[in-house]
C-alpha cells in the first residue's frame, strides 16, 4: 500500500540584494492588482479570469494559479475585496514555475527559481528549516513532487512555501515480530557500513561500501591537487568549471550507496534503519576556507539525508541515536576501547573475547544496539545536542 506524505517547506530566501527585493516586491504588487481586478469583475470561471489577468505583467505560472484561485474564491462567497490582502492571499505559482538547484560547494546549498514575468525569473539562495534536508534531497532527485508554491514577505524577510509530496509504502511494523535494528555507520574509510544482529544476537555478515569512498577520495584529491597547483585566478576559473561536476559525481555515488543501503535493509524482516544523529555535524560544518573539509562533511550529511528519505519511501522506519563514542565502545562488552589504527577497534577489557575488531562494523553494531523501541513514538527523533 502506498501512502502520501506532504509537508510544506518554508524556504527562507537568504539576503536578496536590493535589486532582487525590488523584483519580488513588483511581483507581489502586480499579483495583488490582478487578484483584485479579477475578483471585482466576478471572474467565476478560468476563462473569465484569464481574460482579466492576461494583461498583467506576471509570469504564466502566477496567472495560471490565479485562474484556479479566483473562481474558487468567488465560489466560497465569503470574501469581499477589502479582505484580499497580501498576508492572507499571497502570490501563488503553479508547480511548473519554481524549481530547485543544489550547489553544495556554497555556504547556502539550495537555490530556488522564482518566476518574475514571462521571460524573466530570479534564482535566490534559500535556507530550508533544520531537519528538512531529506525532503529537498527527495525533490532534487525526482523522488518527490512539488505543489503550488507561495511567495511571502514577513517582517522584512522573504519566504517560499513549497509543498512537497512523497509516496511512501506503509510501514510493515504492524507485524508481530520484533523490529530488527540495522546499524548504519557513515564514515571516511567506508562511505557506509551496515550490520545487524540475528535473533540470537550474533552479528550477521556486514555490508561495507568502501570502493565508493575510495572513489570519493580519488575525485577529491584530483580536484584539490589540480586547484592547488594553479595561480589563484586560474584556480577560481577551474573551480567555476569543474566544481559543479565534481560535486555532481559525488552526489551520484551517494545516490547509489543510499539506494543500496536501503535495499540491504529490505532483505531483513521488520527492519528499522538506525543512524547516528548528524544534525550537529551539519550545523557546525565549516563553511570557511576549507573546501575539502566541507565536502567531507557534506558527503556525510547528504548520505544521511538520502538514506533517511529512501528508507521512509520503502516503508522502513528510521531512528537516529546519540553519536557519542559509537566508534570507541566495544559492541561485545560495552567497555570503552580505542582505535590503534583507522580501521581497527581494540577492546581493553581482558575478560572480553574481542581483542581487535573491524572498527566500522563495531561502530555499526553499537549504533544498532542504541535503538530503543520504547523511546520511539515518532519514526524519527533528533536530539538537539
Ligand atoms: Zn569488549
Amino acid at each position: 500500500m502506498l501512502d502520501e506524505l506532504t509537508e510544506t517547506l518554508q524556504l527562507k530566501l537568504v539576503n536578496p540584494n536590493a535589486h532582487k527585493q525590488r523584483k519580488l516586491r513588483e511581483t507581489v504588487d502586480e499579483y495583488q492588482l490582478a487578484l483584485h481586478d479579477a475578483f471585482d469583475q466576478d471572474c467565476d470561471t478560468q476563462t473569465k479570469t484569464n481574460d482579466v489577468v492576461v494583461d498583467y505583467d506576471l509570469s504564466g505560472y502566477a496567472k495560471n494559479a490565479l485562474k484556479q484561485y479566483v473562481p474558487n474564491l468567488l465560489d466560497e462567497d465569503t470574501y469581499d475585496a477589502d479582505e484580499l490582502r497580501e498576508e492572507t492571499h499571497p502570490v501563488r505559482f503553479t508547480n511548473e514555475g519554481p524549481s530547485l538547484d543544489h550547489k553544495p560547494q556554497n555556504a547556502i546549498e539550495w537555490y530556488v527559481k522564482i518566476p518574475h514575468h514571462d521571460d524573466y525569473h530570479l534564482w535566490l539562495p534559500a535556507q530550508p528549516p533544520a531537519h528538512k534536508h531529506d525532503w529537498l534531497e527527495a525533490l532534487y532527485h525526482g523522488d518527490a513532487e512539488m505543489g503550488e508554491c507561495q511567495l511571502i514577505e514577513r517582517d522584512g524577510e522573504w519566504y517560499v512555501h513549497m509543498p512537497v509530496t512523497r509516496g511512501v509504502e506503509q510501514s510493515r511494523s504492524a507485524s508481530a515480530s520484533e523490529p530488527t535494528p540495522i546499524g548504519v555507520d557513515i564514515g571516511e574509510a567506508a562511505l557506509a557500513t551496515v550490520c545487524h544482529r540475528d535473533e540470537r544476537g550474533t552479528p550477521t555478515t556486514p555490508t561495507i561500501w568502501s570502493d565508493e569512498s575510495r572513489e570519493v577520495r580519488r575525485l577529491r584529491k584530483t580536484y584539490f591537487t589540480a586547484t592547488r597547483r594553479l595561480q589563484q585566478r586560474e584556480a577560481a576559473r577551474l573551480d567555476e568549471e569543474y566544481s559543479d561536476e565534481l560535486w555532481a559525481r559525488i552526489d551520484q555515488l551517494i545516490d547509489t550507496v543510499s539506494s543500496d543501503v536501503v535495499a540491504h535493509a529490505q532483505t531483513v524482516e521488520n527492519p528499522v534503519v538506525v543512524l547516528e544523529d548528524l544534525q550537529h555535524l551539519r550545523e557546525n560544518m565549516d563553511y570557511g576556507r576549507f573546501m575539502n573539509r566541507r565536502l567531507h562533511g557534506w558527503a556525510f550529511a547528504t548520505l544521511h539525508a538520502q538514506i533517511e528519505y529512501k528508507a521512509t519511501e520503502h516503508g522502513i522506519p528510521v531512528a537516529t541515536v546519540e553519536p557519542a563514542y559509537t566508534s570507541k565502545t566495544c559492541h561485545a562488552c560495552g567497555e570503552k576501547g580505542y582505535r590503534p589504527r583507522q580501521g581497527t577497534f581494540k577492546c581493553t577489557n581482558e575478560e572480553c573475547w574481542v581483542s581487535e575488531y573491524q572498527a566500522d562494523i563495531n561502530a555499526a553494531l553499537n549504533i544498532a544496539d542504541r535503538y530503543d523501541p520504547a523511546g520511539e513514538s515518532q519514526p524519527q527523533t533528533h536530539s538537539d545536542s
